[in-house]
């Protein structure tokens, strides 16, 4: 069955968080006709909510009376309403009751505190945002608040001990078992390469711009205006360039290069050959393209990029691909899709995976710094590319620091 991004305002391909599109069928007629939507639990699924929330929420937005018989799987809105009509109201909800208020990832679990506030409780940057209680569905989850199911033995996301690595999982069944998978890795705390970045930019003298690191500088708007604005503020090439779903992008070899890897991934339990990478882009007749090089950024790696030492295993696919700086600003260009957007809980890791390219020799420190100098809209929206050059600062300064070490000696040496 086709999927579509949880998040319709994000229109990269391999965006992780799928959900199936809303099926609806009429039945009955005159004033018995009513809607059945078919797949209603598989999408509640996606979205790791009950389905009675998301069937609530259709008849409080279409002022409609709806049924849910969680048993025989049924869920029926009284009227005719088409499936289209249906899935612009659930976006409504996804925005309202699952994405997080901060980062907008849709791992988020719902909490009724006490005093009857609801909290959306992000896994991947670890803030807890307040649903709206005006909404007439809020009311009815204070009354009848989420199920405490298996997923209590997790705590608070940082613990990742014994947590077991799913990296083959497919980004379609984003179910909540594959949510909670995932959540334990790199939970949003520096690894420690970052830390020990951090602490070596920590010692440096001030450079003057006074630019220390703070949570407040990432805040990003998210209202629904605000997303709406970003999205159109893409330019339309780069609309183009990156790969787009629908009728554009489907069928560009980029586009089939990286469906390609995400299936090689998914049927490999997360492992990929590079050779054979190589030859499919090759087959493809981009294997010389720079563009190339955001694809493989967005494909090659997931959640466990640092952990598993993943750039070094690619290492060698990318350094014969990469042959010019304009390939390694689309590695970078990737880079910041697949961070900004697609794993956003990896930010604070951007210093290590920076470093492993530099490591790797797949990027030179000019192009590094060239890059980290000033956010782009091309490969992401602002907000985005600052937050990433933001998390990008303590590397930029190290190898700021090593290149003035490098300068110095010189001069001792005259
Ligand atoms: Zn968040």
């Amino acid at each position: 069955m086709a999927t579509i991004n949880i998040r319709r305002d994000v229109a990269d391909p391999f965006y992780r968080y799928k959900m199936e599109r809303i099926q609806s069928k009429i039945e009955g007629k005159g004033n018995g006709i009513k809607s059945v939507i078919v797949n209603l639990s598989s999408i509640a699924h996606s979205l790791s909510r009950d389905p009675a929330y998301v069937v609530k929420f259709f008849g409080f937005e279409l002022g409609a009376q709806v049924t849910a018989n969680p048993s025989d799987d049924r869920y029926i809105i009284n009227g005719a309403h088409d499936a289209s009509k249906l899935q612009d109201s659930l976006d409504g909800f996804i925005n309202r009751f699952v994405l997080c208020g901060k980062c907008k990832n849709p791992e988020t679990d719902l909490i009724v505190t006490k005093d009857g506030q609801i909290i959306r409780d992000c896994k991947a940057c670890g803030q807890r945002t307040d649903v709206d209680l005006r909404h007439k569905l809020s009311g009815y989850i204070v009354k009848n608040p989420p199920k405490k199911e298996k997923k209590e033995k997790k705590s608070s996301g940082k613990g990742k001990k014994g947590k077991k690595d799913k990296d083959g999982e497919s980004p379609k069944d984003s179910g909540s078992e594959g949510l909670e998978e995932d959540m334990g890795i790199d939970g949003g705390s520096d690894d420690e390469l970052t830390k020990r970045i951090r602490a070596e930019a920590k010692d440096l003298p001030s450079n003057g711009n006074g630019s220390t690191l703070k949570d407040d500088d990432w805040a990003v708007d998210m209202s629904e205006e605000a997303i709406k604005a970003r999205a159109q503020n893409l330019p339309d090439d780069l609309k183009k360039a990156l790969v787009l779903e629908g009728e554009e992008g489907e069928d560009s070899p980029y586009d089939v290069l990286g469906k390609w890897i995400v299936s090689e991934k998914e049927e490999n339990g997360g492992e990929i050959n590079g050779v054979k990478v190589y030859q499919k882009a090759q087959e493809l007749g981009i294997e010389k393209k720079h563009r190339t090089l955001q694809v493989l950024a967005q494909t090659l790696f997931d959640g466990s990029i640092i952990k598993k030492n993943q750039v070094k295993a690619h290492a060698g696919l990318l350094k014969k691909m990469i042959t010019s700086d304009r390939h390694e600003k689309a590695l970078l260009g990737g880079t910041e899709r697949f961070v900004g957007i697609d794993h956003p809980e990896l930010t604070n890791s951007i210093p290590s995976i920076l470093m492993a390219y530099y490591e790797h020799e797949l990027a030179t420190e000019e192009t590094i710094t060239n890059w980290g100098t000033k956010a782009s809209k091309k490969y992401v929206d602002v907000q985005t590319s600052k937050k990433v050059r933001k998390a990008a600062e303590p590397f930029l300064k190290w190898l700021q620091e090593a290149e003035d070490d490098d300068s110095d000696d010189d001069e001792e040496d005259e």
